[in-house]
């Protein structure tokens, strides 16, 4: 018998996890297995900064496997301006997880870090040996150290304990139930949002930026059956890259065009290049993945766009805007 907590399981990773167990058959690679339970928990069963909070949810269920999603998520402007918060809410939320997963005899926890994460100056592609490689971009160092601190937490437990702890990196994720709220999305909710407005009061679609960056994209819902894999078959506690190959970049302008066809948007589009690009590129490789896993099979990109189109739209009302 096992109990799998997902931390963070109302979000927009923690919800593709669920609908992947929920609907995959029953005993499948990646659907549920006999004796599991999964618990998806918001922050409204505990608040995980709080130790005590972080102990009775441990109490109530009782896991014996953790997914640690829970994390003060937020854009540039919000990591910029809020530093110490998301250094320490962060910090907290980590710690508590881990401490209460030791003292309760929890076997495996799988904490869930990010791309940035990685030093701002460092040699692409990214890869699992280069995290502590150098400073993180000054922009978001509150968050991106609090999370590089799972990883030296997941050693030392290791270490001392001999504790089966580690990480997942995803790079950017994008699905249903994602953040759609304009000042802290990221790029594809936010341009999603944006197109559907333009199209509901018939206004010009302008995009930040010159469309030019590239980024790596992963659908929340692969990326859910890679974490599901990752519980059951990976047991090192070096940190993972979970991700599209980096050969599969597409331009900020790609994805546009994309959500631009997926929306049936006919109006006016442009880009303002007076609006900062943010960093170029930042490939990320799956290799070590791959070696591992052996097939699987992404989503196609623009499927997995029309999905969460459609998604959003059925759901506009009550999504997070
Ligand atoms: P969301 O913002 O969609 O969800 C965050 C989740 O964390 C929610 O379930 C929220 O609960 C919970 N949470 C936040 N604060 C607390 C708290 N104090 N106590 C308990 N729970 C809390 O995040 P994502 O699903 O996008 O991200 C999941 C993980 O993936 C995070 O660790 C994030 O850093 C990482 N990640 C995300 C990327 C992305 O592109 N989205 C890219 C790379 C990594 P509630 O809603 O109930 O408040």
């Amino acid at each position: 018998m096992s109990v799998i907590l997902v931390t963070g399981g109302t979000g927009l990773v923690g919800k593709a996890i669920q609908h992947v167990i929920d609907t995959e058959p029953q005993g499948s690679r990646f659907g549920k297995k006999e004796g599991e339970t999964w618990i998806f928990a918001s922050s409204s069963e505990g608040d995980l900064r709080d130790a005590t909070q972080a102990k009775k949810l441990f109490e109530k269920y009782k896991p014996t496997h953790v997914i640690h999603l829970a994390a003060l998520v937020g854009g540039l402007f919000a990591n910029m301006k809020y530093k110490l918060t998301f250094y320490r809410d962060n910090t907290l939320i980590n710690d508590n997880v881990l401490y209460t997963s030791h003292l309760t005899g929890v076997t495996k926890v799988i904490s869930c870090l990010s791309t940035c994460v990685y030093p701002d100056k460092v040699e692409y592609p990214l890869d699992e040996t280069k995290i502590h490689l150098g400073l993180p971009h000054e922009s978001n160092f509150g968050y991106a150290h609090a999370k590089r601190m799972v990883d030296v937490a997941n050693h030392a437990y290791k270490d001392q304990f001999g504790s089966n702890f580690t990480s997942a990196i995803p790079t950017n994720i994008f699905g249903p139930h994602d953040n759609y709220d304009l000042e802290s999305a990221h790029v594809i909710p936010a341009l999603m949002h944006k197109c559907y407005l333009a199209q509901k009061d018939n206004t010009p679609f302008i995009v930040g930026g010159t469309g030019k960056p590239l980024r790596q994209f992963i659908y929340s819902r692969d990326l859910a059956k890679l974490f599901i894999w990752q519980l059951r078959e990976y047991d090192d506690v070096e940190p993972l890259i979970l991700s599209v190959g980096d050969e599969e970049e597409v331009s900020v302008k790609q994805v546009t065009d994309a959500i631009v066809k997926a929306m049936n948007f006919t109006g006016e589009y442009s880009f303002d290049p007076s609006r900062g690009d943010g960093q170029f590129r930042k490939p990320a490789s799956n290799k070590k993945l791959l070696s591992l896993i052996g097939d699987f099979e992404f989503t196609p990109f623009e499927q997995a766009l029309d999905e969460s189109v459609q998604w959003f739209r059925q759901n506009y009302e009550n999504a997070r805007t």
